[in-house]
């Protein structure tokens, strides 16, 4: 479906999430807390339909997937194999005059920052802040000119303490990403799954970053949510999955309807790669505060698996059923943030083209209610009594909603906006017959977000209806 691009997309969004309870500013009656946001009625339909969707595809659908689901705090050691203390950091420079501090990629252009990076690394303390004045003439908060101290490696990693002392002893860390949970427990998934390679391990759950510049919604926060897949491979065919997972990535994003002329995949070069990675691309969306990543997709390796062996002292090898050999399995990891799916899922779905009415053009399978129903009157108790037999008969099997406020006409209004596929309505020729006309006896007015055009369906239809088109 083609659509008018949308101006002030961004704003729309926001204020339509929160005026109609998708996402709500966290902690609000307090002031808020920056950055935070809490997904409130629709946005939790929406959100679990997304991972739920996601399960079913890449999980329970799969003979060569299993499901995992780690625990967020683990053993501070993980984080000393996988390199994340030492490695999961982003350069920050702060100003000196308003000390407001920038995540240095953000500020400048990759090329920019590449060369830089590499100077500060043979540079002397005392030379590094002029070399950054140099790139960075003014700040972007408070405009100060070539005011800016010495970058820093800042680790990202949240710090907490387990138990009532607040030593070193007792320090942990919110995982900064789900992956790890995976590999700590392949060894448990193998022997109680007896999986044979290829073989994946998947989960959802929430991840936590000390980002230095969060922001744009729900884009960038600090506690948000990952899908992820760690594909476990012999290393010869790691090119063969790596393709065959940019093109699995490439339908998800297909089935979601997001627009693929929004979707750019961006290689990352050699001297951009995490300390894990070797090939690492990233699908990245035409978000209107620009071009950024949706998802990621890496070949980690050996990596993981090696160095928690070697950390652990625990055999993380797989034994090849036919020939015996034991080896470290290479591992391809298609790496999804469900916050940012949320964001581009609304983004692409906004249409207020047609200046009398606003859509949510949701797939049906995404939208937080499959179908409303309205009795046609809410005064006449009949309709209503009828219109509730259906409601409380569909609502065993789908998300429904119900409405008898207001003319028909708001109804609708009320219902494409937040993406409902279709409208129900119980009116006279519903009932039984003896009110109505005989050739609408026992049916009911359908209609369609996305043509505003009607039908009349049988009652005993509908749930074989809704079954069919929208889930
Ligand atoms: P970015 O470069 O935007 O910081 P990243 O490369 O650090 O992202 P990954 O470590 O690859 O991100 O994480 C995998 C996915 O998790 C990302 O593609 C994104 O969808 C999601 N994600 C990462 N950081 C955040 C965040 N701070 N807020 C929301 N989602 C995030």
């Amino acid at each position: 479906m083609t659509k008018v691009r949308v101006d002030n997309l961004m704003e729309k969004v926001v204020s339509l999430c929160k005026r109609r309870g998708f996402v709500f500013p966290g902690s609000e009656i307090y002031g808020g807390l920056s950055n935070s946001w809490d997904y409130g009625p629709l946005g939790v339909e929406l959100k679990n339909n997304i991972k739920n969707l996601w399960w079913k595809r890449f999980v329970r659908s799969r003979e060569d997937m299993v499901g995992l689901d780690a625990s967020l705090l683990m053993n501070p050691k993980v984080w000393n194999a996988s390199g994340h203390l030492k490695e999961f950091s982003d350069p920050l420079v702060e100003c000196k005059q308003c000390h407001m501090r920038f995540r240095i990629n953000d500020t400048w252009s990759d090329e920019i920052w590449w060369n830089l990076a590499r100077k500060l690394e043979n540079a002397k303390v005392v030379e590094k802040e002029g070399l950054v004045q140099e790139v960075l003439k003014e700040c972007p908060s408070c405009g100060a000119k070539k005011k800016f101290a010495v970058p820093k490696q800042f680790n990202l990693m949240f710090k907490t303490f387990i138990g009532s002392a607040e030593d070193r002893a007792s320090e942990a860390y919110f995982r900064p990403e789900t992956a790890q949970g995976i590999f700590v427990n392949f060894k448990n998934v193998l022997d109680t799954t007896r999986k044979k390679l290829p073989f994946g391990i998947a989960q959802i759950g929430k991840a936590f970053r000390n980002e230095i510049t969060p922001g744009n919604f729900i884009f960038r926060t600090r506690e948000f949510e990952q899908m992820e897949i760690e594909y476990f491979i012999c290393e010869k065919d790691w090119e063969k999955y790596f393709e065959y997972w940019l093109s699995e990535m490439r339908s998800w994003i297909e089935e979601l309807g997001i627009n693929l002329e929004k979707i750019h995949e961006y290689e990352h070069p050699q001297r951009d790669l995490s300390h894990y990675s070797r090939r690492t691309v990233d699908f990245e969306y035409d978000f209107p505060f620009g071009r950024k990543e949706l998802y990621g997709l890496a070949y980690r390796t050996d990596f993981d698996l090696k160095n928690h062996e070697k950390a652990s002292g625990e055999n993380l090898k797989y034994r090849d059923p036919e020939s015996g050999e034991e080896f470290w399995p290479h591992v391809i990891e298609p790496s999804l943030g469900v916050d940012r799916t949320v964001l581009a899922v609304m983004l692409d779905a906004y249409d207020d083209s047609n200046s009398e009415r606003m859509v949510l053009r949701l797939k049906p399978e995404l939208a937080p209610y499959k179908a409303a129903i309205f009795p046609l009157l809410a005064n006449k108790p009949e309709l209503v009594k009828a219109a509730r037999k259906i409601y409380d008969d569909l609502r065993r099997d789908f998300n429904v909603a119900w409405d008898d406020r207001g003319n028909i006409g708001k109804r609708y209004f009320s219902q494409d906006e937040i993406g409902t596929p279709v409208c129900i309505t119980i009116d006279f020729d519903s009932l039984d017959g003896s009110t109505g006309s005989p050739q609408g006896k026992n049916t009911v007015t359908v209609r369609y977000r996305d043509t505003a055009k009607q039908d009349r369906i049988k009652i005993d239809k509908l749930k074989e209806y809704l079954g069919e088109k929208l889930d």
